[in-house]
């Protein structure tokens, strides 16, 4: 069943997350989202980016967000309009967050055990964050810059050729995540921000390089749990020993460990319920 790794211990996760903002209209009570020229002009919530990449062909690229060797995480921050910076997170409260998946880069041999192992990931993530993640079948959404809006659940997991996105994805990435998130303020509402899509691409050529099951090293879910990782706020972290380390490593651990587990705790269920104004679910999407 397992294929022997052509990545050498060197190999890598390219690693990156792109936090885009959108702007919710206070005074109509639904989300307005829009792309970041628009933003620049409007005065009623939010706007920004915040991206991260580690790609050790490239010497000396910048890292925004990576937290400090040794403290184990890092969060996604959010700046609202007071000048308040607060962590990027899902609201933990609502039913469920939804998610699809799309394996159609995989031969179809292969996408029910790649199914198994993101619904298996998708339970520990949901172990660590007291989120519920609720499946909700197979879709052909591309997760890419412009359309992350319209994806059809809120988190999207495709497994394609990075050909298809328009995230950079380079010759060594294994995948890609992040998150769009809304922020409001004004009226009886206050300020505040919440994730609305994540998203999550596994180069598919090169994630069938890796071995399957969970466990340490070079293993597919090991890069589906970096990935969900980024799709519930975290950042990348200097620490090795945690899943949350830019690279994929012979080193990687098995599933979350300590340092990722304390920053899914802190961008799920026991950090509080945030009121979306507005927030009704996604109707549009099913
Ligand atoms: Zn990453």
């Amino acid at each position: 069943m397992h294929r022997a790794p052509r990545v050498s211990g060197s190999a890598w996760i390219q690693l990156v997350a792109a936090l885009m903002i959108a702007v919710v209209a206070v005074l109509s009570p639904r989300f307005a989202f829009g792309d970041l020229e628009e933003h620049t002009t409007i005065s009623d919530g939010g706007t920004g980016t915040v991206s991260s990449e580690g790609d050790p062909l490239q010497a000396g690229v910048a890292t925004a967000g990576v937290s400090p060797a040794g403290t184990g995480y890092s969060i996604m921050k959010v700046s609202l309009n007071s000048g308040k910076t607060i962590n990027a997170r899902w609201n933990p409260c609502q039913s469920a967050v939804t998610w699809r998946a799309n394996l159609s880069g995989l031969p179809k041999a292969k996408r029910a055990a790649m199914l198994k192992t993101i619904t298996a990931s998708f339970k520990r993530l949901s172990a660590a964050t007291g989120i519920t993640y609720r499946y909700q079948g197979t879709t052909t959404f591309v997760p890419k810059t412009g359309n992350l809006e319209k994806a059809p659940a809120e988190i999207v997991v495709a497994a394609v050729s990075k050909s298809r996105t328009d995230f950079p994805m380079n010759d060594n990435s294994l995948g890609y995540g992040g998150v769009l998130w809304s922020s409001w303020y004004g009226g009886t509402q206050g300020e505040g921000a919440a994730v609305m899509r994540g998203y999550v691409v596994l180069e598919a050529k090169a994630i069938q390089k890796l071995k399957t099951g969970f466990g340490s090293g070079l293993r597919q879910s090991n890069v589906i749990l970096h990935e969900l990782g980024h799709a519930s706020g975290l950042e990348h972290v200097k620490d090795r020993k945690q899943q949350m380390y830019p690279t994929l490593t012979t080193a990687s651990p098995s599933g979350f460990a300590r340092g990722d587990l304390t920053g899914l705790k802190k961008v799920g269920r026991s950090a509080g319920c945030i009121a979306v104004p507005g927030y009704a679910g996604l109707k549009d999407l099913n």
